[in-house]
């Protein structure tokens, strides 16, 4: 039987694992950290559960291919959103909620953007296009170097090639009229972990997955679900999960892979390795490759860095939905300035999910759990976080401004994820926390490949590998380097 190392057990080293397990290898998974799952984590907290960052996913079918196409029934309870969520502005006395039908919307827009239906019903028609004309071609297949990424390209409908070069920011400016819409529309940039104003208008095809393709849904009794029905089905084939065990050195011999050493300096063998650890990073500081110095890996564009605060509070906030978001007057402004600078910004923009509206066990009776996401600059902007306490407290202040209830008071738990935790928790570089962005040079045959530019037997899995970041993504991504596996070494049954 042939043996294969997954080096990180996130969501991309899992699916990996399993999709290798069923074709008949020997897993072995080594984790950093006590438990898998990587940013697909949960915290316990004096009572309270909270997701550690993902809350919601779409694309649920990739989801379900995985299961499927490793022969065992999905047994996670999907749940859909409807509302998707709501977006609080500052001054403005009642929240948008962002309904999938487009005539209960257009009554929240009713005074603010005329003819919304239509304009969204338009916008939308083409976001289907870019995304038919994508999926598959793009996203879900290997690229097998320049000219085959290039003529994958050169295949599209041309009429979609300036999509490429305005950003999501001109697109929803041609589209919208209002401040508010074009506002809410360009918000899934941010899910790439970018502003819309240097993420290409082709993610506007994003709009087109959360309102009409399949939607934002959660999971039944939480998010970590997700990891831990992979943990046990792989437990149940055999696999061998390893814990606190960090990769720090890959051996090597004539451009193979022949081992790996952790923190202790034991050491395992295989015939194949996946690195589930970002695939930039992980060549830069461990593989020592000089395209990826730590230099270089400045250079590239990396995904705003989160700064979380998660609280278990006393009482029901009946003005907060499950995912909710709160915005100033000034998005340009706070976009463009606030995400490359050194200080904190007075009134920040961020997100909230109440986990405890959809999961009445992650609170107990008559409490709420929440986690607060606020985008914040990477460690490379914004070097060290002492003032992460007073920072939490002004957002925890205009959070309970916001819907009328003292969370501050009311906060019977509380901890705070600065960069730097989120940098020491998962090795993800300068505190990013979706990875490498999109843009045009990261992303398809520029982005870091899935198979190792020296070692024949080392692979890559994960948000900064293709096709990219996202739960759904990093699922496909799984299929991609199964695929560049089997075609390299073969399927054992
Ligand atoms: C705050 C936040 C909110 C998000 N919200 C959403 C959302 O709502 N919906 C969505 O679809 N996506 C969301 N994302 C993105 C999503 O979480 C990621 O794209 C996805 O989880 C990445 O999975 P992964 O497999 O690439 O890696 P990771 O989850 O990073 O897993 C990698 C694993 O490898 C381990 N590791 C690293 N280095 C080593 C080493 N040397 N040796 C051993 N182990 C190692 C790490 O500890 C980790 O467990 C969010 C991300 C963040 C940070």
């Amino acid at each position: 039987m042939k043996k294969a190392v997954i080096i990180g057990s996130g969501l991309g080293g899992l699916a990996t694992a399993l999709r290798l397990i069923t074709a008949g290898y020997s897993v072995t998974i080594l984790e950093k950290n006590k438990t898998p799952g990587g940013r697909l984590n949960q915290l316990k907290l004096d009572g309270f559960k909270f997701d550690i960052g993902p809350s919601f996913m779409s694309m649920t079918y990739e989801t379900e291919e995985l299961f499927r196409s490793c022969g065992i029934p999905l047994s996670l309870e999907l749940k859909e959103l409807d509302p998707l969520y709501q977006v609080f502005f500052e001054h403005q006395p009642h929240p948008y909620r962002i309904w999938k039908d487009l005539s209960i919307l257009e009554e929240e827009f009713a005074g603010i953007e005329p003819h919304l239906k239509t304009k969204v019903e338009r916008y939308l028609a083409q976001g289907r296009k870019i995304f038919n004309n994508t999926e598959a071609p793009l996203i879900k297949s290997n690229v097998y170097g320049l000219t085959d990424f290039l003529g994958k390209i050169a295949r599209r409908d041309i009429t979609l090639l300036p999509y490429l070069f305005r950003n999501m920011w001109q697109e929803v400016e041609r589209n919208f009229s209002s401040r508010e819409a074009k506002v809410i529309f360009s918000l899934v940039s941010f899910f790439l972990g970018a502003t819309p104003f240097e993420t290409p208008a082709i993610y506007s095809l994003l709009n087109y997955v959360e309102f009409r393709h399949n939607g934002y849904w959660g999971v039944q009794d939480g998010m970590y679900r997700i990891i831990e029905e992979l943990e046990k089905i792989l437990r149940d084939k055999g696999a061998n999960f390893i814990f606190e065990t960090e990769v720090k050195e890959v051996l090597e011999e004539n451009n193979r892979a022949t081992g790996v050493k952790d923190q202790n300096g034991r050491r395992w063998e295989a015939d194949v390795f996946v690195c589930n650890a970002d695939a930039a990073s992980f060549r830069g500081l461990i593989l020592k490759r000089p395209q990826y110095s730590p230099c270089r890996l400045d250079k590239m564009h990396w995904g705003f860095a989160p700064f979380t605060i998660y609280l278990g509070v006393q009482g029901k906030i009946e003005n907060a939905m499950q995912h909710n978001y709160f915005l100033g007057n000034n998005f340009k402004g706070y976009a463009r300035k606030f995400l490359s600078s050194s200080a904190s910004p007075e009134r920040p923009y961020y997100y909230v999910n109440v986990a405890s509206k959809a999961c009445p066990g992650y609170a107990p009776p008559g409490c709420e759990s929440i986690l607060i996401l606020c985008p914040v600059p990477d460690l490379r902007f914004k070097k060290n976080w002492t003032d992460k306490d007073n920072f939490a407290d002004n957002i925890i202040n205009d959070f309970s401004k916001r819907v009328h209830f003292n969370v501050m008071k009311n906060t019977l738990t509380r901890k705070i994820l600065t960069p730097e935790d989120w940098e020491s928790m998962f090795n993800l570089y300068r505190g990013s926390g979706l990875g490498l962005c999109h843009g045009l040079f990261q992303i398809g045959y520029f982005r870091p490949k899935n198979k190792d530019e020296k070692l024949g037997n080392f692979y890559y899995v994960g948000a900064s590998t293709v096709p990219g970041t996202g739960l759904p993504m990093v699922i496909v991504g799984s299929k991609l380097t199964f695929e560049r596996i089997i075609q390299d070494h073969g399927p054992l049954s």
